[in-house]
């Protein structure tokens, strides 16, 4: 989608320190991290959010949950805990539409979240 960020990322338009790469799936560290380990990943295909999921994004999510979990093994901090957020929506703060899936650990979190 012209004019998107994270579809540029995907075009490679736009450097990012990625950590990942396949053909539906892209991870790469967070600009601003919030967490010693804060990583984006996103479908490739461009998604508005978790609003605009379909059955025929199944394969892509199945994908992109097991990364979350490869990532958070090599990141170190599987054993201690990770937590895997997508925010929807201006009250919680979604700031790019293209669905994204923040990883984030290493340190201890609180809930409920801010
Ligand atoms: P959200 O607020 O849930 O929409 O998250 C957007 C995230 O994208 C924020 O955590 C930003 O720090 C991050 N971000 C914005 N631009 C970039 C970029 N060029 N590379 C990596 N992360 C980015
Ligand atoms: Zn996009």
């Amino acid at each position: 989608m012209e004019g998107c960020l994270f579809c540029r990322i995907v075009a490679e338009e736009i450097e990012a320190d990625v950590v990942h790469s396949s053909d539906h799936v892209v991870a790469f560290r967070d600009i601003n991290p919030q967490a010693p380990t804060h990583i984006l990943l996103i479908p490739k295909e461009h998604v508005e959010s978790a609003r605009a999921l379909r059955d025929r994004h199944g394969e892509a999510l199945a994908e992109l949950f097991q990364t979350a979990a490869h990532l958070a093994k090599s990141e170190g901090i599987d054993k201690s805990g990770w937590r895997l957020v997508t925010n929807v929506g201006s009250d919680a703060g979604q700031t790019v539409h293209h669905l994204h899936f923040h990883l984030l650990g290493g340190r201890s979190m609180g809930w409920p979240p801010g």
